[in-house]
């Protein structure tokens, strides 16, 4: 028996850290929304009682390390399945990007097991689990569009926005988000109109979109990285209508609402930049199908 699953990457059209907590957590509040650039997971029964990794990818750890594994582990372990599993994974989102590429792969992993074992959780009951795993896979279980709250974990799904081009762009750096976190100063930093952004989307206003994009840990990763402002500068430069970096970064993302404009966008970046991809917003759930 197999099972495929498609694990799409997200973007953060806000992002602000209200605070840290106590437990060590920021709280944040972030809107997310998927896009059409995704990973794809094959989960095959095993005759051995063992959870497989097959990465295919020399920056994916291929063992317990692997968010996958960890996703499975947890389920093998709460429900006590006496079975194995294989899990390949073909990467198609970039390595410590921003763009919640490991926590996406978990997720699918969830709503595949969820299958393969004919467990009968709610998409409800896996996002509980997934936050275990990590802050955005509750999120990546979804799809869709969210506000999401808390460390992440608590989401509340939105309205989808208006579809248009996402052009993203890669430098070759990664960065860590344990270090963008620690540079923060909350108050000395620009904090983003999350409710602004949410009207905008209520009202399918592109023009409000592409004004309302912020994210609290631009500024922090733009010092410590200045190739990230570059991107950012040429992708403006050749013609997106509004330029974001996603998550801690480096990924930068730019929105084009003409499929005319997309190749400039994209052949410019190009000359400079390995990663780039011109993809579609998904923005709903159903499109996780
Ligand atoms: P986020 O946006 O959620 O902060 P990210 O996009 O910045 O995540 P990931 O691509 O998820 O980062 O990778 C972060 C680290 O997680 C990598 O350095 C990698 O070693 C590890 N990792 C574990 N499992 C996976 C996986 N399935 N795919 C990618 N990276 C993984």
């Amino acid at each position: 028996m197999r099972v495929l699953e498609k694990a799409p990457a997200k973007i953060n059209l806000s992002l602000d850290v209200l605070h840290k907590r106590k437990d060590g957590y920021h709280e944040v509040q972030m809107i997310m929304t998927t896009i059409d650039l995704a990973d794809h997971i094959e989960l095959t029964e095993l005759e051995e009682n063992e959870i497989r990794i097959m990465s295919h990818n020399r920056f994916v750890p291929d063992d317990h390390r692997n968010l996958a594994y960890q996703a499975a582990k947890v389920l093998k372990e709460r429900y006590n399945i006496q079975k194995g599993v294989s899990i390949s994974i073909t990467k198609s989102i970039p390595v410590a990007a921003g763009l919640a590429g490991g926590s996406s792969d978990a997720a699918a992993t969830l709503r595949g097991l969820n299958r393969l074992w004919n467990l009968g959780l709610t998409l409800h009951e896996l996002a509980e689990i997934g936050a275990a795993i990590g802050s955005d896979v509750s999120f990546c279980i979804y799809g869709g569009t969210a506000i999401a709250t808390g460390r992440g974990e608590k989401i509340q799904l939105i309205d989808p926005p208006p579809h248009c081009w996402v052009i993203l762009a890669k430098p070759t750096i990664g960065v860590s988000t344990a270090d963008v976190y620690r540079n923060l100063n909350l108050k000395s930093v620009a904090h983003p109109n999350v409710d602004a952004m949410v009207q905008a989307i209520k009202d399918k206003s592109y023009t409000g979109i592409c004004e309302n994009l912020g994210n609290v840990l631009e500024d922090v990763t733009l010092k410590m990285y200045p190739e990230v402002a570059m991107i950012k500068d040429q992708m403006k430069r050749f013609g997106a209508d509004a330029v974001l970096m996603s998550g801690s970064g480096p990924t930068v993302f730019g929105f084009v609402q003409y499929e005319s404009k997309i190749h400039r966008v994209y052949n410019g970046l190009r000359g400079f930049c390995d990663q780039v991809f011109a993809v579609r917003m998904l923005g709903d759930c159903q499109d996780l199908d």
